[in-house]
């Protein structure tokens, strides 16, 4: 299964993060440099009930953390259940392995420490049981974005790409991994038994 697509509803989440951080004059250099993903469940694609806002990173952006769990208090974001994500520090490309599908040849093909903010994300919608609806992915930073979106978007007004970002290639080599592992969190969190033919 592929990660979920760029939907008007998670571009829009993702236009309001950017010129709240821009409005903020949050900082964009060090840490501070991040993707920032935005997964939408629950309700309707078009109106999720949901909003999901993970970071990449290894270290906590404090600056740009501070500044979106401001955001998630204003409007807009208030109307929503939105979840702006602790820092998780995690070192590999998911939160600790907790699912029963194992690392299939061709697949979690990490061999090094990953901080990617998708797979953050989507983790944190499928452990709230609620189907996910979209997700977006904005670059922030005081440089430009090295993985610009082929769709169109927001500039970023640095290097002239655009705010939205592509998933990088080891998450999209593992796209299919991380997404059934985000099926059976779901499933954990609605309390349901899945059986799944690959052995484990
Ligand atoms: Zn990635």
């Amino acid at each position: 299964m592929p990660f979920p697509p760029r939907t008007p509803a998670s571009d829009a989440f993702s236009r309001a993060i950017y010129r709240h951080l821009v409005a903020t004059n949050a900082p964009g250099g060090g840490v501070n440099r991040m993707m920032i993903t935005v997964v939408t469940a629950g309700g309707t694609v078009g109106l999720p009930s949901r909003v999901f806002i993970g970071f990449s990173g290894g270290i906590a952006g404090g600056g740009v953390r501070a500044a979106l769990t401001a955001l998630a208090a204003t409007p807009i974001f208030n109307a929503f259940t939105t979840t702006v994500l602790p820092f998780a520090g995690a070192q590999q490309l998911t939160h600790a392995p907790d699912g029963p599908i194992a690392a299939a040849p061709g697949h979690f093909q990490v061999t090094q420490g990953r901080h990617c903010a998708e797979p953050r994300a989507l983790m944190e919608a499928a452990a709230s049981g609620e189907h996910i609806n979209g997700m977006s992915t904005l670059w922030w930073g005081n440089n430009a974005n090295a993985y610009p979106h082929p769709a169109a978007g927001l500039p970023n007004g640095v290097g002239g790409n655009t705010i939205f970002a592509a998933p990088c290639a080891i998450c999209a080599m593992n796209a299919d991994w991380v997404m059934a592992r985000a099926s059976l969190k779901r499933d954990a969190a609605r309390g349901m038994q899945r059986f799944h033919e690959a052995p484990f």
